[in-house]
Order: C-alpha cells, then sequence, then structure tokens
C-alpha cells in the first residue's frame, strides 16, 4: 500500500513558509541504481515548482549534476524564473524575489531580431504568459508507432492578452524566452513522472523504468515515451500549481502530469515503466497513488485565456 502520497486531497502550500514532505530514505540512485558514494535527497517536482514531496536518499552525485544542470537549472531559472516570480510560487527566500529580468526581445512569432536586443524589465511589466510544448496524440508506445527520434507536437499558451500587449507596445516585441525550451520540459516531466513512481522502492520491483535515458539526455524520441492524455478526468481548479496521477494501461506503469494544472496545461501522459512480470500480483495499490497541490492566492490564474498554438517539430 502506497501510504506515503497523499490521495485525493489538495496539498496546501504557502509561498512564504515552505516545509517539505520526506519519504523514506532508498539507499540507491533511482537513476543509476548506484549505493555507492553520497546519495542525495529527491524533490520529486521542484520545491520552485511547488512541489512538497522528497524521497531520501535516492540521487547519487553524478545522476544529480547531470539533471541540475541540463535540466532543472534551466527549467526553472530560465523557462519559468519569470512566472514562478509574478504568481508568487512558493521560494526558500521570499525576500531575495527577483525584481526584474534581463530580456532579450524578439518578434511575436519567436524569430530573433537581427540584432539581440536585450533589455531590463521590471517584473511587473513582465506579461502573464506562459507557453509549453505539448502533444496532438497519446504516447507512440501505447498507439503502436514506431519508435522514432523528436517531437512531434505543438505549444500550448495561457496568456493574459492584457498584460502581453502592453508588454509589446512598451518593449516593442516579445520576451524570446517565452518560447519554451523543448528538451529541458521533456526531461524535466520525465524525470517527475519517474520519480513519482520510482519513489517507491516497491514499484522497482513490479516495473522496469523505462525513461532513464530520456532523463540523461541520451533518448530524445518524447513522443514515443510522451503524449496528449485523452482521458484527463475533470479539471480541479483548487490544484492551481499542478497534479499527477499514475495508471496502468495494459503492461505499462503511465503517469499523467499537468505541472501547470491551475493555467489549464493539458495533461501529459508519460510512460515510465513496464511490468516485469504480469503474473504476480503487485506490491503497490497503484489506483491510489495521485497528487494534486495548490495554494489559494493564484486562483484568478484559472481565467487566464488557453490556446493551442502552431505545430511544432523538433530533433
Ligand atoms: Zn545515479
Amino acid at each position: 500500500m502506497a501510504r506515503w502520497f497523499k490521495i485525493g486531497s489538495i496539498t496546501s502550500v504557502s509561498p512564504h513558509s515552505f516545509k517539505s514532505n520526506r519519504l523514506p530514505d532508498l539507499n540507491y540512485c533511482i537513476y543509476c541504481g548506484d549505493t555507492g558514494g553520497s546519495l542525495t535527497e529527491e524533490h520529486i517536482v521542484p520545491l520552485a515548482l511547488g512541489g512538497d514531496l522528497t524521497v531520501g536518499r535516492a540521487s547519487c552525485q553524478k545522476c544529480q549534476t547531470v539533471i541540475n544542470e541540463e535540466v532543472e537549472t534551466k527549467a526553472l531559472r530560465q523557462m519559468f524564473l519569470p512566472w514562478r516570480t509574478i504568481e508568487n510560487y512558493p521560494t526558500r527566500n521570499p525576500k531575495r524575489r527577483q525584481k526584474f529580468f534581463d530580456v532579450e526581445i524578439g518578434h511575436p512569432d519567436g524569430a530573433r531580431f537581427e540584432t539581440e536586443k536585450t533589455v531590463r524589465v521590471p517584473a511587473e511589466d513582465f506579461p502573464r504568459a506562459i507557453a509549453l510544448p505539448s502533444f496532438w496524440k497519446p504516447p507512440g508506445i501505447l498507439t503502436s508507432r514506431r519508435y522514432s527520434s523528436g517531437w512531434d507536437g505543438k505549444m500550448w499558451w495561457a496568456i493574459d492578452g492584457e498584460s502581453l500587449k502592453a508588454f509589446e507596445k512598451k518593449y516593442g516585441g516579445w520576451p524570446t524566452f517565452m518560447h519554451s525550451v523543448t528538451e529541458v520540459y521533456f526531461r524535466q516531466l520525465a524525470k517527475i513522472a519517474h520519480c513519482f513512481i520510482f519513489a517507491n522502492p516497491d514499484c522497482k520491483d513490479d516495473y522496469r523504468p523505462l525513461l532513464v535515458d530520456t532523463i540523461m539526455g541520451r533518448d530524445h524520441s518524447y513522443d514515443f515515451w510522451m503524449g496528449l492524455d485523452e482521458n484527463p478526468g475533470a479539471a480541479q481548479p483548487e490544484a492551481n500549481l499542478f497534479r499527477i496521477r499514475a495508471d496502468i494501461i495494459e503492461k505499462y506503469m503511465v503517469v499523467s502530469v499537468s505541472l501547470f494544472h491551475g493555467v489549464g496545461e493539458p495533461d501529459i501522459q508519460i510512460v515510465v515503466g513496464e511490468r516485469r512480470d504480469s503474473d504476480r500480483a503487485p506490491r503497490v495499490d497503484y489506483d491510489v497513488l495521485s497528487v494534486e497541490v495548490g495554494y489559494s492566492s493564484s486562483a484568478e490564474l484559472w481565467n487566464l485565456q488557453r490556446q493551442d498554438a502552431n505545430s511544432c517539430r523538433a530533433s
């Protein structure tokens, strides 16, 4: 019984006093299996995106470094810093909230100007907008699509049109880093989904992990392992940070994540594991693995406009 995940209820976190919820130590690295050296605590969802669940002694120095440098630092410092700041996301140091951003201004279609134009923008001028890479279809592995490298998907937006118009008028374009870093985001989602399941040591006995190469940047076949969740269930406005749910689909362990559920990001299905032995009863009651996290101060996020933008392809 996976008793340590919060089930069917909203965890409230406060931007000003943040306490983490620590799961028992694993004593091995959930990415490479290493048991030696110093193992560190892993946040399932980064604290800076509202995650309060951690698992003790779960990541080796080497894997931790790759994930920090190639994924989380980029996701949190580049992709989401303005959004975290203007939406008052949890932080360990509320007093050190960013007051301004040095922003490269580009054309609204995402293209760069011929000469780079960087300006210092006060946080309050930054448009309330978030752009995320997303998918058209469920994960390829669930629909018998062939394995292929890359991503055939779309960008998804939540925009406060007024604040974006005001920004464009004042600065002559859009901030370029609103245009998401696809690989970083998918690796971040893969890491969250993988941790969510394998933070439970019993899951390792039931399922063979499939995403370690994706997380570590060795496998780029994002739409093979990930895709649109076509049956996400009703939106939960009270989960105004994120929600995560585990499902079993045939022989696969699938995790649905809406990391920005508060602004209606579509749930993304992520295939994290393959059943090792389908004859044996699972050790964990997977039906109860779900977590929804929110806090009250950003309830109005729900009213932003949302749209699917242009098709995108990357490889
Ligand atoms: Zn490791």
